[in-house]
């Protein structure tokens, strides 16, 4: 069957009283900018009576345009739909028989009538619509059963302005549209759980930024290639992410000349927050995330993250910090990014990974060791920001 047009079903952006006008306004706003970067073809996209369509004006590939709508945050439910003008009852019944012909030409199912009617001035009321439209489609199709607990197709009928007849509800990604909650700048590694939890942010409507921090030669071009490729993935449910690749090296072998190996990496996390929370600061988001998860790793233990937070006074946010691996790995595989994730390129942390690095870092002793730093590391970062590499994905 081709349809024209596609119903958007909405929920939770429905409850926001006056903003929800800019709420609406935003989902609008993003699922034409999907369409335009995933499914070839016209579309207009627009609100009408307290709903969203889009209307196909030109030919267009049905699986282009359900992969664009169903990476729109906001989006609980896509409907294909067919809209029909209201030229009589007589009329809407011979076009719902036909409706029901092409979409389901094996008869041996059960279905039930769910009508609503918007618009009060149609003559029927939604009891009656019904029950006369049930008969005409099992006076049409002898094979058909209804099924008013648990039918197979639930026939819904709309009767607005215009008249929308679906029975197919395609589950959207659910959240808010991105763009309605600020911005957060994600630290992006190659890893599985940093993408996740750059996903799960945005799906809270946050508008994304990301920073990889890049130790060449140690990690190779094809490590932050595999970033990039991430950030595409996120980016098809988030929208442009503008990427900040920071050049590490220096700083890390600094640190690794004049600390020692086992607090390496939680000053190399405390180093990574400040240069995230500057790069931050200078773009006007409001808050770093992280792909953390408590007891994860070594600088994953709580008495970690305490340490590593101390460094910056902007709120640290990590979707993840109670999920399990396999929790995370789930919704990676939905976000298509675990193959890119498990590819074999090394990271900066695996690279200069201690034997034994503590896991229980005190706050008074890390900072004595970053004494040591005290000569050359501001300037340090401060050149780190200067010359970040920008990606628009
Ligand atoms: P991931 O799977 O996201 O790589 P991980 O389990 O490997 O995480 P760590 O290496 O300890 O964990 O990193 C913790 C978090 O710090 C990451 O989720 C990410 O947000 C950030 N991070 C680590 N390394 C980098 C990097 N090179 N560039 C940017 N962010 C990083
Ligand atoms: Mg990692």
């Amino acid at each position: 069957m081709e349809f024209k047009s596609f119903l958007i079903k909405y929920a939770e952006i429905g409850v926001k009283g006056k903003n929800r006008y800019l709420f609406e306004d935003a989902l609008v706003s993003n699922i034409a900018k999907s369409l335009k970067k995933s499914a070839e073809g016209d579309f207009r996209v627009h609100k009408e009576d307290g709903r969203i369509y889009v209307d196909a004006l030109s030919s267009y590939d049905y699986d282009e345009v359900i992969y664009a709508l169903t990476h729109v945050f906001g989006i609980v439910g896509v409907c294909p739909m067919i809209q029909i003008e209201d030229e009589g009852f007589e009329d809407l019944k011979a076009k719902v028989v036909a409706y029901m012909d092409e979409m389901y030409p094996d008869k041996n199912i059960t279905f039930k009538v769910n009508a609503r009617r918007a618009r009060k001035n149609y003559p029927l009321d939604s009891m009656a619509i019904n029950c006369d439209v049930g008969e005409a489609i099992l006076n049409a199709f002898p094979e058909i059963k209804v099924d008013v607990r648990n039918p197979k197709v639930m026939l819904n009928i709309e009767i607005r302005k215009h008249i929308n007849i679906y029975s197919e509800i395609i589950p959207g990604p659910g959240g808010m549209p991105v763009g309605t909650a600020g911005k957060a700048m994600l630290l992006l590694s190659g890893g599985i759980d940093s993408p996740v939890a750059g996903y799960m942010i945005a799906k809270r409507g946050v508008e994304l930024e990301a920073v990889y921090f890049h130790t060449p030669p140690y990690t190779s071009e094809r490590a932050k290639q595999k970033v990039v490729d991430l950030a595409e993935k996120v980016a098809a449910y988030a929208g442009n992410i503008k990427l900040n690749v920071v050049n590490f090296t220096d700083i890390q072998m600094y640190i690794y000349e004049k600390c020692p190996h086992e607090q390496l990496t939680i000053i190399m996390k405390r180093v990574m927050y400040k240069i995230a929370e500057k790069l931050a600061k200078q773009n006007g988001a409001l808050g770093l995330v992280t792909g953390e998860s408590i007891g994860q790793v070594s600088s994953q233990t709580m008495q970690s993250l305490m340490v590593i937070d101390e460094n910056t006074d902007m709120p640290v946010y990590r979707p993840v910090i109670a999920f399990d691996k396999q929790e995370i790995v789930d919704i990676s595989l939905k976000i298509d990014t675990y193959d890119i994730s498990t590819q074999p390129y090394e990271d900066c942390c695996t690279t200069f990974v201690a034997k034994h690095p503590v896991t229980k870092p005190n706050l008074n002793v890390i900072k004595h060791s970053e004494l040591k730093l005290a000569e050359k590391i501001d300037e340090m970062i401060e050149e780190a920001v200067r010359t970040v590499e920008v990606l628009d994905i």
